[in-house]
């Protein structure tokens, strides 16, 4: 990090720094442990062109969640651009592996930011899901949203891409008359978006924090089924989740329909090891 950087971040935290040191694990920005005599902080830095357009919107999602006081986020400190490097400073969680303890708060928090609704599905702003464009554009049936918002886009850019070719990807009309029975009475919650076990961290005294969400107001078992596709969640998490939610018999199609967006996505981001999950979901289903 160049001094420039470091003189700024230490007006705007006021206090001196005394050590930056890089964090590993991120796949889309550059992020650094910045420390101080008394604290510790958190900076992602990028400069491809949306950087600053990308860390706004992450910054936005941590506050939506973080205003629900159900399940905790990085509070934000600052998020701008200098010298062509956009940067967003958080709070650093200091954090250590999950307990079956943490799991069952986890679990447990997951299901009260659930318990958040709106009028709508989707959200005022659109957001990203990995470095891809995420539509959020509101909608009042789910069957609507997640067809027009969630599947096309993604079909549409497999199609473009030359990953999927004609006679393996459903029409709009047909993805609607398989989803309209299974997505019945489905009322908006608000979700991560992209919940895979690296976007939530439990701090060293035991409390969970959700990070680089993809928000929206979505079906709560989408959430679900993210932590399903990669798995790291333990069995205390799935008891203490389902203990607030009710299944039925069309929730396991629906858990494998909700991978189906993020293998679309995973295959429009890396490429044909994904092809052969995407294509057994569409020819189960469509
Ligand atoms: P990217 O957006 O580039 O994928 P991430 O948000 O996933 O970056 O963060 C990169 C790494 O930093 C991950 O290992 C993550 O666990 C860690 N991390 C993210 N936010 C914080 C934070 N506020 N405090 C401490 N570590 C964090």
């Amino acid at each position: 990090m160049n001094n420039d950087l470091k003189s700024l971040l230490s007006n705007i935290l006021n206090e001196s720094i005394t050590k930056v040191s890089p964090v590993r694990g991120g796949d889309i920005s550059e992020a650094f442990k910045i420390e101080t005599s008394n604290n510790a902080y958190f900076l992602k830095s990028n400069n491809v062109s949306n950087a600053s357009n990308m860390f706004q919107i992450e910054a936005y999602g941590l506050q939506v969640i973080r205003k629900t006081n159900t399940i905790k986020t990085p509070k934000v400190l600052a998020c701008d651009t200098f010298q062509n490097v956009a940067f967003l400073l958080m709070e650093f969680i200091d954090s250590k592996s999950a307990s079956s303890s943490d799991y069952k708060n986890l679990g447990n928090q997951l299901a009260q930011l659930h318990q958040c609704t709106s009028d709508n599905f989707g959200l005022d702003q659109d957001n990203f899901i990995g470095s891809l464009h995420q539509s959020n554009k509101p909608n009042t049936t789910w069957v609507d949203f997640y067809t027009t918002e969630r599947l096309q886009p993604q079909i549409e850019l497999a199609k473009q891409k030359q990953l999927l070719s004609k006679n393996e990807y459903p029409s709009s009309q047909k993805i609607k008359e398989t989803l309209e029975p299974l997505f019945a009475g489905i009322k908006p919650a608000l979700l991560h978006g992209d919940l895979w076990n690296g976007n939530f961290l439990i701090s060293k005294n035991g409390t969970p924090y959700l990070i680089d969400p993809a928000v929206y107001y979505g079906h709560h078992e989408v959430d679900i089924a993210m932590t399903k596709l990669f798995g790291g969640f333990s069995v205390c998490f799935y008891d203490t989740y389902y203990s607030n939610f009710e299944t039925d018999e069309h929730s396991s199609a629906r858990i494998e329909i909700y991978q189906l967006y993020y293998l679309l996505v995973h295959l429009n981001l890396f490429g044909n090891s994904y092809y052969g999950s995407v294509l057994s979901i569409l020819k189960k289903y469509f």
